[in-house]
């Protein structure tokens, strides 16, 4: 089937390089000439696990092609998926300017009757929207198809989720598109639910929130048990035996991050407000998670008093661990209220240091090497569960620092194994050591 992706983000370039993978024809385009040359010369603009052999492969036997051409993109695609980003605006609504632009070029270009598939997070009534944009303006002869497809891929591990996602979810009162969508799904036998377009869109703002609320819940039972001498693994552990709480998501730390759960909590929380329905316990989780964030920098202050002056390792830039992606990182708080307090930071991460650097710049130093990043330093915060860090020996904050203090944002080392080093060490949601 001929295949075109609209958006070569994380969830377009998964989503072509995966159809292409299963035998599709597959376009992908994108409004960044610099992101496509990359792509048609074979390498990943950004980092996924699994993602650049596939790319290779699919170039290499012309299964998948890179264009900026809307015309050769979208005029003989069987099926358009859209995948272009909705970032938050400044009340906390999802911009919806992409998909606009991208709607309108579709109806433009097309020339034969087309499904089209959104698969970006999009507001209840954005589908219908996006259906009213391209009948107004697409050849009267032609007839198209909006579908709701919302993705729920998981950064990190975004190839295993299109091969062995949970669900798919399509959206669509129209019985030919739904028996459509379904057959180009079959074979990757992952259970389908169909839907009507408004509940699709529904489903994936309340998975995202459900998810959100989880770790702030998690993360408010942690905080308490910090001040009562209780340990949140064995905590999580015991109340995720019970199958109605399950053990997945119930990891304390700072915060969640990334590309979704921030900015589609705050949209449906804004959503819900301008229907005079507020979410209130969305707004609570969103506060939680903002407090988790700025925990590093208090625990440091009340550790070793004033930062000011002082040589702090932060270790961790991504979101989470095999991304390179830090949009609404924690570390990035992190960094802000470091360098309010006018320390002198290093950061170390394997892959996310070029994302960092365009948004915080030389204000901090940047290191690939986990051990110099540690050189003669006050104060270590852990941001990121990366393996590099979590298989760290210890010796090395005792070898490498002037003072072993780490502050483990991520609960990365066990309390048993830091037990045995004379390294002071808070953690999240466990007692202290010493
Ligand atoms: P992204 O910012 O990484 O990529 C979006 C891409 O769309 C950019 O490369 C941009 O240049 C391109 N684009 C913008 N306008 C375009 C146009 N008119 N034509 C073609 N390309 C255009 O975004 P992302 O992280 O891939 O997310 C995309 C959507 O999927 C968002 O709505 C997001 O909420 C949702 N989503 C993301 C994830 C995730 O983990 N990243 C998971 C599930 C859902």
């Amino acid at each position: 089937m001929k295949v075109t992706v609209a958006g070569a983000g994380y969830v377009g370039l998964v989503t072509s390089a995966c159809l292409a993978e299963i035998g599709h024809q597959v376009t992908c385009i994108d409004i960044q000439k610099e992101k496509i040359d990359l792509l048609q010369s074979g390498r990943s603009p950004i980092h996924e696990p699994g993602l650049e052999p596939l790319l290779e492969k699919n170039l290499r036997n012309e299964q998948l092609h890179f264009t900026t051409n809307p015309h050769r993109a979208y005029s003989d695609a069987d099926i358009i998926f859209i995948a272009v980003g909705t970032p938050e605006t400044r009340d906390g609504s999802a911009d919806l300017k992409y998909i606009h632009v991208v709607a309108h070029t579709i109806a433009h270009y097309i020339e034969q009757d087309v499904i089209v598939c959104t698969k970006s997070t999009v507001p209840v009534g954005t589908n219908e929207l996006i259906q009213q944009i391209i009948d107004s303006r697409k050849p009267p002869n032609l007839q198209v198809e909006v579908v709701a497809n919302p993705e729920f891929l998981r950064e990190g591990a975004a190839i295993l989720d299109f091969f062995h996602g949970d669900r798919i979810v399509i959206g669509t009162r129209h019985p030919e598109a739904a028996a459509f969508m379904e057959q180009f799904y079959l074979q990757l036998n992952i259970p389908i639910m169909k839907t009507d377009i408004r509940n699709a869109e529904m489903i994936k703002y309340a998975a995202n929130a459900f998810l959100a609320t989880k770790i702030s819940f998690i993360n408010e039972v942690a905080n308490i048990c910090e001040h009562v001498g209780a340990n949140i693994e064995e905590v999580a552990y015991g109340i995720g035996q019970d199958k109605r709480i399950g053990h997945h998501f119930l990891k304390a730390g700072i915060g969640y991050g990334g590309s979704c759960f921030p900015k589609d909590t705050k949209a449906l929380v804004q959503f819900g407000g301008n229907l005079k329905q507020r979410y209130e316990l969305l707004e609570a989780a969103i506060n939680v998670n903002k407090r988790q964030q700025s925990l590093p920098v208090k625990k440091a202050k009340e550790t070793v008093g004033s930062l000011h002056g002082k040589k702090i390792a932060l270790l961790g830039l991504a979101f989470k661990a095999d991304t390179d992606d830090v949009r609404e990182s924690a570390a990035l708080t992190i960094v802000k209220e470091l360098l309010e307090e006018g320390a002198d930071v290093t950061a170390y991460d394997p892959i996310a240091i070029p994302n960092t650097r365009r948004i915080v710049g030389n204000a901090i130093g940047y290191t690939e090497d986990i051990r110099q990043a540690l050189q003669d330093t006050d104060l270590a915060i852990i941001a990121t569960d990366w393996d590099q860090i979590k298989h760290l020996p210890l010796e090395v904050y005792l070898t490498k620092m002037k003072n072993p203090i780490v502050i483990d944002g991520r609960n990365c080392y066990s309390l048993q194994s830091i037990g045995q080093y004379p390294i002071t060490y808070l953690s999240v949601g466990r007692p202290g050591h010493p």
